[in-house]
């Protein structure tokens, strides 16, 4: 819940208002598992409030660990469905790669999340535990919802959850440390922008539109020129970042053409383009561009004025590496959380 969202909660009851605050600092500064840890509320309020409400904190299923020190935890949902969440340590960085939807119904043809098709969102209590209940949470330094899902799809939710992370009366993380990851419909967009001050990763991975609604169906309704006017538009009076993402397919999106293409859409604005190698997974018949024709084509965008840098590949062996999130229902071979594999210990 967010601030406002107790507050209305409070104004129900009668409670003062101040008693909004003491929840918030209950739930996000002092992690209770349960309301009746809630020491300073009466407690037949205390029995009323949990007739309605719970402090819904989840430990993680099973957790997986990458050989680069990457790890994947899995959570069981409300609709007991599983979503995955992945740790990246590198150097001083510890960045968590959260989920904000199971499945995702833009179905990206070289992404396995795409290929589950969307089976439900996530309410903003499923994201946050994604952090909450993880043993490094307090050691965490970077935020990207980058994992499961579409955030822009399920944008309440994923708005609250923002809120939640970076507000003082949250977890109050630098909203500079927070990046959002989306293949950016305009008027979702538009509207994320206005109340969200974090930085944007636009997936873009093809500067010609008709290939780019093949290659991301659920764009099939949206102008690549009026996402970048817009972000072009922004930029003048909004000092936030905005990146790019390419996902290199060998002989789909590689070309030098596509590298040409790719910097005069952008160019002009102050960004960076982050290539993505591709990740294969069974299902499709993709390739990856080799690396040395990766090196080739940032070299092409960097000679065309666009700042632009490959991305390392994490947590491959665990496929918890982009693109690669995607879960059945419980029951799978798991590894179960316990002290031994828990860095806290
Ligand atoms: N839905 C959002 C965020 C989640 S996907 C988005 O698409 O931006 C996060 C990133 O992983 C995207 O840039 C996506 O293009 C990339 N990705 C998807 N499948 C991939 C794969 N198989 N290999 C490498 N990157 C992939
Ligand atoms: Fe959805 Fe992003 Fe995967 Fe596309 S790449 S299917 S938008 S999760």
């Amino acid at each position: 819940m967010t601030l406002e969202g107790l507050t209305t909660l409070a104004e129900q009851r009668q409670w003062p208002r101040y008693r909004a605050r003491q929840l918030s600092d209950w739930l996000y500064h002092h992690h209770v598992e349960q309301i009746d840890e809630i020491s300073n509320l009466a407690r037949s309020d205390r029995e009323l409030l949990s007739q309605s409400h719970a402090v819904r904190v989840r430990p993680p299923l099973e957790v997986h660990i990458s050989s680069d020190g990457t790890r994947k935890y899995t959570f069981e949902t409300d609709s007991q469905d599983v979503i995955e969440t992945a740790l990246i340590p590198e150097g001083e960085r510890l960045t968590l790669c959260l989920s904000s939807q199971v499945g995702c119904r833009v179905g990206c043809v070289f992404c396995a999340t795409g290929a589950m098709r969307l089976r439900g969102n996530l309410s903003a209590g499923e994201i946050l535990n994604q952090y909450r209940s993880i043993p490094e949470r307090d050691r965490i330094t970077n935020i990207v919802f980058m994992g499961m899902g579409e955030p822009l799809d399920n944008l309440t939710a994923v708005i609250d959850a923002v809120y939640a992370l970076t507000e003082q009366w949250g977890y109050g993380m630098s909203r500079r440390r927070i990046t959002l990851s989306t293949v950016g419909k305009p008027e979702p967009l538009r509207r994320f922008l206005d109340r969200c001050d974090v930085r944007l990763a636009v997936s873009l991975h093809t500067p010609f539109q008709e290939e780019r609604r093949r290659l991301l169906p659920g764009t099939r309704g949206y102008d690549l020129n009026e996402l970048i006017a817009m972000l072009r538009e922004r930029a003048k009076d909004d000092s936030r970042r905005v990146s790019f993402e390419y996902v290199m397919l060998d002989g789909v999106n590689d070309s030098m053409e596509h590298a040409d293409a790719t910097a005069a859409l952008l160019a002009g604005m102050d960004t960076r383009i982050n290539l993505i190698p591709f990740h294969p997974w069974d299902g499709n018949n993709l390739v990856p561009t080799p690396p040395a024709h990766i090196t080739r084509f940032r070299d092409r965008l960097e000679h065309r004025g666009l700042t632009a840098t490959v991305r390392a590949t994490r947590g491959l062996d665990i496929d918890a590496a982009c693109g690669l999130l995607a879960t059945q229902r419980p029951g799978r071979a798991t590894e179960p959380v316990s002290a031994e594999n828990s860095p806290a210990s």
